[in-house]
């Protein structure tokens, strides 16, 4: 039997009318993604019918479990009472509005757009409206979306990167306008000397700063703990508006997101992925008066065909409704601490050079001892990018009937579906694969 065959014929099939087979990178996996037929709690099938633990949720927007009956009876009544889509006013948008300014620290008024992506490039177009200011600093390696203005990093590549001290920003895909570059940049995370020192330099011109209150793109990394206090503090005494990136942890980590457990309050939040539970819906919020600035009100232009898309309102409206009368995060926390514990045994048990790291929902696991402060110390990672480790685990959680997303660093996520079954099928699965790839887990 060939397990994964329909999967196979799809890929061949896709090739010939979408480039790539697949819609982008992050869909891509060797020899050929894996076709996903239905998804339904903790639970995904391929097309071949095999059944898989999904430790992937989404890209973290599913937080409730897939297809979640709660929602089903929300979509079912949005459809029999008003319909899709009017690109017109509609009663739901202030009900999401106000759940989300009662929750969100920051968010005095908010606007709803479709991705993540949006929610950035809108929040850092009204920063720069609203300061006169052109440029925007951003951490190494933050993934912030797809548009022009955020999509410089720091490649520690050594063909490319500069010295280690002073790593060249690299566009991160081609077709980017060049002027982009003079729009941006960046620091490393938690390096709160260097962000003193390009302050002090390019204070009177920084726009905006744009980051993510816990650097998920890296994995699991915990800011510094002055970290971003002082970029509140560096922010006020220049001007420069503060955007928490809350795209992955808005609604994620609780009803506040992160900025209500570090207790520092930004200008403006960008939100995404869990508050809608999978349907594709993003806000920003933030201070009335930066908020205003955008059109009608003011001059920062601010309009999408399915802004407000009647469907997505109401599904994160009756998503965040679950959240408060049945909020999930203290089980998805011990469950986090659950397999934050196994693995980490499994880590001592065996003596594989690994670090696991968790927050809450999120988890990471890097083939490295050190552990990660900041995207730098990934600099031997982005190097093995293509390390075949990533991809030897990656077939062995999917033989084990767990699915986990190809990518250079492993990151999961939980959702209020997962049982403490699913989490020690993981460990179980990860300590199975240490003992057996001993050999091959030499420190990355
Ligand atoms: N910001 C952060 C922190 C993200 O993680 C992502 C996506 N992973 C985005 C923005 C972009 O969101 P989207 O993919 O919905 O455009």
């Amino acid at each position: 039997p060939v397990p994964h065959r329909g999967s196979k014929e799809l890929f061949e099939r896709a090739q010939k009318v979408i480039p790539g087979g697949v819609m982008g990178q992050g869909r891509f996996a060797k020899p050929h993604p894996l076709y996903m037929t239905k998804a339904q709690g903790a639970r995904m099938w391929d097309v071949d019918g095999n059944e898989y633990i999904d430790f992937h949720c989404a890209f973290g927007a599913v937080l409730l479990g897939h297809n979640d009956p709660r929602l089903r009876t929300v979509i079912d009544r949005t459809l029999d009472q008003h319909g899709v889509a009017f690109s017109a006013a509609h009663p739901l948008e202030s009900e999401l509005a106000e759940r989300i300014i009662k929750h969100v620290p920051s968010a005095e008024k908010v606007i709803f757009c479709c991705t993540g992506s949006e929610a950035t490039y809108h929040a850092i177009r009204r920063s720069r409206a609203h300061t006169g200011r052109n440029k925007i600093l951003k951490f190494e390696g933050a993934y912030h979306g797809w548009h022009d203005y955020v999509q410089w990093s720091v490649h520690f590549d050594p063909a490319e990167a500069g010295s280690p001290e002073a790593p060249k920003p690299v566009q991160e895909s081609a077709g980017m306008i060049r002027a982009a570059e003079e729009g941006l940049l960046t620091c490393g995370y938690s390096d709160t000397k260097t962000l003193r020192d390009i302050f002090a330099k390019h204070g009177a011109d920084i726009a905006a700063v744009i980051v993510e209150p816990i650097y998920h793109n890296a994995g699991v990394v915990m800011p510094a703990p002055d970290f971003l206090s002082e970029i509140r503090r560096l922010c006020d005494d220049n001007k420069s508006v503060l955007i928490f990136d809350e795209v992955i942890t808005g609604f994620r980590v609780g009803l506040g997101g992160a900025q209500a457990q570090c207790g520092i309050t930004p200008d403006l939040t960008t939100m995404g992925k869990a508050f809608a539970n999978g349907m594709p819906i993003s806000a920003i919020a933030g201070k009335a008066e930066i908020m205003n600035g955008f059109a009608p009100l003011g001059k920062t232009f601010f309009s999408g065909t399915f802004y407000g898309h009647v469907l997505n309102v109401a599904v994160a409206s009756g998503c965040i409704e679950i959240l408060e009368n049945d909020p999930p995060y203290e089980y998805l926390d011990s469950l986090g601490k659950r397999l934050k514990a196994g693995i980490q045994a499994a880590i001592d048990q065996t003596g594989v050079p690994a670090t696991v790291g968790q927050h809450g929902s999120v988890w990471a696991l890097y083939f490295t001892r050190r552990g990660l402060a900041n995207y730098r110390d990934m600099a031997s990672f982005a190097q093995t990018k293509e390390h075949p480790i990533h991809s030897s685990f990656q077939r062995w959680m999917l033989e084990s009937g767990i699915y986990i997303h190809p990518h250079f660093i492993i990151r999961g996520y939980l959702n209020a579906a997962h049982t403490e079954a699913d989490v020690d099928h993981l460990v179980d699965a990860t300590r199975r694969y240490f003992i057996a790839h001993k050999e091959d887990l030499t420190e990355l």
